[in-house]
């Protein structure tokens, strides 16, 4: 077993499974997700391993705040269209009744001309 354990993020992080990245930086990974649901439809990641919101701390507010600041930016050199006729969906599934999968902390952002197949 790797230093990576199970979880699939860490490994796509580190560059130990190939994704198609969009970002990366010292403390962030983006990629775009495997199965979009909208035209535009990537993933901005900690490289820490963070389980969920549930677990986030006082400590990981200039994090999250890197994260949310990067969004916005990512989102339009994917091709989102420009706010207000344009714009993306930023979403943290977090926990099973909150429809999450992976367990490692992630942000969906997702953008592009309706109609898309969820939201
Ligand atoms: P969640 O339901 O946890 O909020 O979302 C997990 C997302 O990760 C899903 O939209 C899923 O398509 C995506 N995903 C799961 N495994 C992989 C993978 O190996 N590569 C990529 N690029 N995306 C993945
Ligand atoms: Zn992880």
């Amino acid at each position: 077993m790797s230093h990576f354990g199970n979880c699939i993020f860490c490994k796509i992080a580190a560059g130990a499974i190939p994704s198609s990245k969009v970002y990366e930086d010292d403390e962030l990974f983006a990629f775009h997700d495997i199965k979009p649901w909208a035209p535009v439809h990537f993933l901005i990641i900690p490289r820490t391993h963070i389980p969920s919101m549930a677990q986030v701390e006082p400590g990981h507010a200039a994090l999250l705040g890197r994260m949310m600041v990067l969004a916005p930016k990512l989102a339009m050199e994917q091709g989102c269209n420009p706010y207000p006729a344009g714009g993306f969906r930023i979403l943290v599934n977090t926990g099973a009744e909150g429809g999450q999968d992976v367990h490692h902390l992630h942000i969906h952002v997702m953008g592009g001309a309706r109609p898309w197949l969820k939201g």
